[in-house]
């Protein structure tokens, strides 16, 4: 077969120019048309501190622990990611069935609840905040008719949920609406290590899920209580950074990040009293300070400025 080689070069190479993640992003909007296949990706486990660690290979990143006595998995990306993160889990624990005593999902999107059906063999009982549920069947109902069916938590919380593993305490907590309506964080407690979910986005613009109940505004707060109420050494865990940065910070970054989304507000409402229209505000080129921050996909500074003015302008915050 005839291979025209110069068409295919100039394909390859403005492929290239979009990042894994946000071509991700981008077939999760397409509303219809063949399944696609997911990109290649490299697997990477990467210790965090005792006993705590991060998968990372498309979708949210995954955190994890291992100790002697339990095994507690946060977040699950997609079915193909999710074996392979299993598979090296299993390598790692050393030891015959894996036993996962709890998966969190930090919330119900799909590059983070995907693989709860191939984590669900290995584990005791998946749990996520009460709205998770609804939100993935809102969103289940409005993916295409190709993509396959949520798998649900067994339980779900209010406000906290904290757990055992050994000699390490984990804590889910709720703290009201923010990237979605229903984002926990999971504190490791002895490891002083927090898994932030999408609460945390490290220079890369955040998706800011309103129609599924976020809220800038509290989003902000959410970011400044956390910040205060951890131990100064945390590292905090980002659902997803910038290619080729690590998700593992400091709380540096997570004050960067309430400065990023204060910014956009600000800027967005300055905007809006110097009378600008919607889409005028939303084509803004930059952040001023926010430069560095990646987009692609979903994942725009164009979404956070729509969202702030929807936010700012709405009749019920
Ligand atoms: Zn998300």
């Amino acid at each position: 077969m005839h291979i025209d080689r110069r068409r295919f070069i100039v394909l390859s190479s403005g492929a290239l120019a979009v990042s894994p993640l946000a071509r991700v992003l981008a077939q999760q909007q397409t509303p219809a048309g063949p399944p696609q296949t997911p990109p290649p990706v490299t697997p990477v486990f990467a210790d965090v501190r005792r006993n705590v660690g991060i998968f990372t290979a498309r979708g949210g990143t995954i955190g994890y622990l291992i100790n002697k006595d339990g095994v507690v998995v946060v977040d699950t990306q997609y079915a193909d990611t999710a074996k392979l993160c299993v598979d090296g889990l299993k390598q790692k624990a050393s030891r015959g069935p894996l036993g996962i005593d709890i998966v969190f999902n930090t919330h119900h999107h799909g590059d983070h609840t995907g693989g709860n059906g191939v984590f669900k063999a290995d584990t005791k009982k998946i749990v996520a905040h009460a709205k998770v549920p609804e939100l993935q069947k809102m969103a289940a109902a409005s993916a295409p008719a190709t993509a396959a069916p949520p798998v649900f938590p067994d339980a779900t919380f209010d406000k906290t949920w904290t757990e055992k593993a050994g000699d390490e305490t984990i804590t889910a907590s709720y703290n009201g609406p923010g990237h979605t309506g229903g984002d926990a964080i999971i504190h490791f407690e002895r490891a002083h290590v927090v898994h932030m979910g999408d609460l945390l986005f490290h220079e890369r613009h955040p998706r800011v899920d309103r129609a599924a109940g976020a809220s800038i505004r509290n989003w902000v707060a959410i970011l400044e209580k956390t910040a205060k109420d951890f131990p100064a050494d945390t590292i905090f865990i980002a659902g997803h950074s910038r290619d080729g940065v690590p998700p593992a910070v400091d709380r540096k970054a997570v004050l960067h990040f309430r400065d990023y989304l204060s910014a956009a507000l600000a800027f967005t409402q300055k905007e809006i009293a110097r009378g600008q229209a919607k889409d005028a505000i939303a084509a803004a080129a930059a952040l001023p300070g926010f430069e560095n921050y990646q987009g692609g996909g979903v994942l725009t500074l164009k979404g956070v400025l729509e969202n702030a003015y929807d936010e700012l302008t709405a009749k019920t915050p």
